[in-house]
């Protein structure tokens, strides 16, 4: 058994961003199933919620601030989350990185390089808790220093890092290392500094025995100029400790058979009754009604990464096709309008649903036979697996975990029954285009199509099968 100190600046249901708090929130629970001890630590934010409150556990003393410990669980598991408590940090309302009108906190670096003291104290037990941990597994720039300020110490737990998206560094200015009274010995060009500037993520890419992110491919990717934002030279250099592993998925809440927000559970077995969900969707979008016409769905932030300029220059020739199109999404303003304008043109084959609406992100998971996602880079992306779970057919350009989920259906693969969806290369229209017509095609083939949907539905991804690959690693160290 190893134990395990899981540190992250989010964790789901307490409070969530992005894709690392499901992470946070899905992946202890996983390591706990296979018999491992595993603390979550996080900051006490005041907007932290669906949790009991923190009971008081001690105090502790780093850079002249007193901070509490509290403790905690995550909802429904018997996995002890740590709470890191400093109002002065964390008090104010607002999100882990921005105050509650979206403007990023002044002092981001303080906070978080007071969280990552913290988790060094934790993690060389010298709060006192009467735990050590074998192996503290960090994630993203804000836990970036914990590597990097444990290999300073002597008998220190291993380390795992995890780029949840290279985008994100954490970069300050030289005064900023002064002013957190970080040790200079870590202020070098293969140490903390980048350019002059300190770089919180550059200390968990440097210092930690491991580094990981959400992919296989994607940790190829990070690797070049295009996806390594400055740090592939590094990234590169540690190529033999970098590797990628896919996040689970929560299968209790994406599950076509138990789904109480679609209007027709199903399985592989009785996929043919998803069509019910097709019609479904179409009298709550508005759409002509019909079970056999082929329905693209679209889910997703609306921003240069989704690839939606794409989708958008499909639009017109896509329209003119016995097709529908129904996408829900918000983001880039501008893409906003130019969809709704093709909605307005072509009220009978294309809806557009500007917002957030979880209901109807299953609707359209459940009802739509090809999902589009072409993204320009992808770490991992869910909605292709919750869309394969679904039997609806993801088409997605070979970029990260796209590449990594998604199995071309190929002459070779359809035979060999391990075709899922649809992949394509250049993130150009016209390859886009190609297809999604390639796609048409075998949907005409109904007996084809059903044998796809099933290939789909029954690959693994759960949380499980994530855990035992980070648990192998952990080993591995
Ligand atoms: P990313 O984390 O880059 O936004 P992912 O595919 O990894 O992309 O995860 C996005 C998650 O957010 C998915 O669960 C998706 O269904 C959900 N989502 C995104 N936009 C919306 C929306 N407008 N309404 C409902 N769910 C959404």
């Amino acid at each position: 058994m190893k134990r395990i100190l899981f540190a992250s600046s989010e964790t789901h249901p307490l409070i969530k961003t992005g894709g690392l708090a499901d992470v946070a929130g899905s992946l202890p629970i996983a390591l706990t199933g296979l018999g491992q001890d595993v603390r979550v630590i996080m900051p006490n934010y005041h907007d932290i919620k669906n949790c009991e409150p923190g009971r008081y556990l001690c105090t502790v003393r780093v850079n002249n601030c007193d901070v509490n410990l509290l403790e905690t669980r995550l909802p429904e598991s018997d996995v002890t989350v740590w709470l890191v408590d400093y109002p002065p940090f964390f008090g104010q309302p607002g999100n882990p990185y921005n105050d509650e009108n979206g403007n990023p906190w002044p002092d981001i670096g303080d906070r978080f390089a007071l969280f990552c003291r913290i988790v060094v104290e934790v993690a060389m037990n010298r709060a006192y808790l009467d735990w050590k941990p074998d192996v503290v597994h960090c994630n993203d720039w804000q836990t970036g220093l914990v590597p990097a300020l444990l290999s300073l110490e002597d008998n220190r737990p291993s380390t795992v890092f995890t780029i949840h998206n290279m985008a994100y560094q954490g970069v300050f200015p030289s005064s900023t290392y002064t002013l957190l009274n970080l040790p200079g010995q870590l202020w070098h060009q293969d140490g903390l500094e980048y350019h002059g500037m300190l770089s919180f993520i550059k200390g968990g890419l440097s210092y930690s025995d491991r580094i990981t992110t959400v992919s296989p491919t994607y940790a190829q990717e990070i690797q070049t100029p295009e996806f390594g934002y400055g740090l592939e030279g590094l990234l590169g250099h540690r190529q033999h400790e970098l590797s990628g592993i896919i996040n689970g998925i929560d299968l209790q809440v994406w599950n076509p058979e138990t789904d109480q927000k679609i209007a027709q559970t199903y399985n592989s077995k009785t996929v043919a009754k998803k069509a019910l969900n097709k019609t479904a969707l179409q009298a709550r979008l508005g759409l002509p009604v019909s079970a056999e016409i082929p329905m693209f769905g679209l889910i997703g932030r609306l921003v240069d990464q989704k690839g939606v300029d794409l989708v958008l220059s499909c639009l017109k020739e896509m329209a003119r096709m016995p097709l529908q199109f129904a996408l829900l999404g918000s983001g880039d303003t501008s893409i906003q309008v130019r969809l709704q304008d093709f909605a307005r043109l072509y009220p009978e084959k294309i809806s557009i649903t500007i917002g957030y609406d979880e209901n109807l992100a299953h609707q359209i998971e459940a009802g739509a036979d090809m999902f589009l996602m072409p993204s320009r880079f992808e770490p991992c992306g869910l909605n292709q697996m919750y869309s394969q779970r679904y039997g609806t057919l993801p088409i997605v350009r070979k970029t990260g975990g796209l590449a990594d989920t998604v199995v071309d259906a190929l002459p070779q693969t359809l035979a060999d029954g391990s075709a899922t969806g649809f992949v394509f290369n250049d993130a150009v229209p016209g390859a886009l285009m190609e297809t999604i017509k390639r796609g048409l095609v075998l949907h005409a083939n109904k007996q084809l199509w059903q044998k796809l949907q099933r290939n789909a539905m029954s690959k693994d991804f759960s949380w499980e099968n994530s855990a035992n690959q980070y648990l192998t690693l952990y080993h591995e160290i």
